[in-house]
């Protein structure tokens, strides 16, 4: 075909291209994009999810000539797709036509509440770099699409998180302590993740854990859940931080190690933060690992209000898979239990918890893990504390070093085909 032979669309170049996203049910938005060529798949996911913003989309379809629905997934589809499309466009062209946009249909694994977007659009003006932060045109609503980041920090970091504004969607997990809900922020236009525990404390403790939650404010790390604000609401405190599409860990089949290696960095690079804040975790587990679809990973649930833990802890007592022996049998807790819970939670608890105190160290199965693996695993549960790796050893492991390439795409994709197999178990939403 002739447009195969064209390269990087030359005529193209410097053509506007128009994006209609289709909504189901619900009509279209279109967005206007100044340099189509250069576009990358995620800058179009990132436009969807300011779109949708309720909705976890892994992928989008476009439709060929035979009205057959096509699956992108990748940046080299996103070509492929381009191709095709200024391969129409120039047809249109020469035939003297209109020229039509490119329709697009968001796969999101949760269908879009009920909002009027009719007539919405979208502008992300030229020059690459601004894909990622598209202004939005003035006929807008103000909290209809994501504002900049620094306006929505102020919003958010300003203490002014409180119940009124936010709308509480669908629950996301319950745990010991309480449940957490995915959550509209109405002045934002953001979704957030609100944990709320019930507390049965005095005005004086509750005082003195909105003191111990500040220092949230300023984690300020990747490898970090993003903090937003705490409230309490008579006998219930209210956490809200970022919403992370992919949930936790624990709810992850089997990984091959290429992926696990990468989420392992993060975990690692997380923990020697809050490690050099002086903050122990005490909770390194992988429910409280959390992935999205752009293919982060970042800790959250991280004990840094004694005050709250102790409260919480009045109403459940008890141990977990990950606790470190030392830790078991009540003796004193210090990095090195964080780093024998990281050990453990990239391996399947094999065994009981009354063997990892009074036996030796669960191994993993030989032959089915590389030898970097297998031996970062093992020095992480070493039974005595001091003999586990410290935190620039964990940085400076071979397999760490492996898998520190900064590549999110291996995350990314794993975390989307997750979702949309579930998705397809699920049946239709
Ligand atoms: P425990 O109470 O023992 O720590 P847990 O970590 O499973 O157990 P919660 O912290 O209450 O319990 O979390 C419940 C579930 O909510 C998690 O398993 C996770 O799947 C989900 N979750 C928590 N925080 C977020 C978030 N920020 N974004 C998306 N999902 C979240
Ligand atoms: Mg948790």
């Amino acid at each position: 075909m002739l447009w195969l032979a064209l390269g990087p669309f030359p005529a193209m170049e410097n053509q506007v291209l128009v994006i209609r996203i289709k909504i189901p049910n619900s009509g279209a938005v279109d967005w206007t994009v100044h340099s189509g060529p250069q576009l990358l798949f995620r800058d179009v996911l990132d436009v969807i999810g300011q779109v949708l913003p309720e909705a976890t989309t892994t992928a989008f379809e476009y439709e060929d000539e035979d009205g057959d629905r096509i699956t992108v997934r990748s940046d080299e589809e996103m070509k492929a797709m381009l191709s095709y499309y200024y391969s129409t466009v120039m047809e249109q062209q020469v035939n003297g036509q209109l020229i039509e946009p490119l329709q697009i249909f968001p796969r999101a694994c949760k269908p879009p509440g009920e909002r009027n977007i009719h007539g919405l659009k979208v502008n992300t003006r030229a020059g690459p770099s601004q894909h990622s932060s598209p202004a939005v045109s003035d006929s807008l609503p103000s909290n209809s699409l994501k504002k900049s980041s620094a306006e929505l920090k102020k919003i958010l970091a300003n203490g002014q998180m409180n119940e009124q504004d936010i709308r509480y969607r669908d629950t996301l997990g319950h745990g010991n302590g309480g449940t957490v809900y995915k959550a509209y922020h109405v002045p934002s236009g953001k979704i957030l993740a609100v944990k709320v525990i019930l507390l049965d404390i005095t005005l004086e403790l509750q005082k003195q854990i909105m003191s111990e939650l500040e220092i949230l404010y300023k984690c300020d790390s990747s490898y970090i859940i993003g903090f937003y604000g705490a409230f309490f609401v008579e006998n219930r405190i209210s956490i809200c931080t970022e919403f992370m599409d992919g949930g936790s860990l624990d709810v992850y089949r089997k990984m091959p190690e290429h992926v696990l290696g990468r989420i392992a960095v993060a975990v690692v690079k997380g923990l020697t933060y809050l490690w050099s804040l002086k903050i122990l975790h005490r909770d390194v587990k992988p429910s409280n690992m959390l992935v999205n679809t752009r293919g982060q990973v970042k800790l959250c649930d991280f004990g840094v209000s004694t005050q709250l833990v102790n409260s919480i802890a009045k109403t459940y007592v008890g141990t977990n898979a990950y606790m470190a022996p030392e830790r078991i049998s009540g003796e004193q807790y210090g990095i090195h239990s964080d780093v024998w819970s990281l050990g453990i939670s990239f391996m399947e608890p094999l065994q009981l918890l009354q063997c990892i105190v009074d036996e030796d160290s669960p191994v993993l199965p030989v032959g089915e893990f590389s030898e970097p693996f297998v031996h970062f695993i093992t020095q992480c549960m070493r039974k005595q504390p001091k003999e586990r790796p410290a935190p620039e050893e964990l940085m400076g492991h071979p397999f760490i070093v492996q898998f520190n390439d900064g590549n999110a795409t291996v995350v990314s994709m794993w975390v989307c085909r997750a979702l949309e197999e579930r998705r397809s178990q699920q049946g239709p939403p």
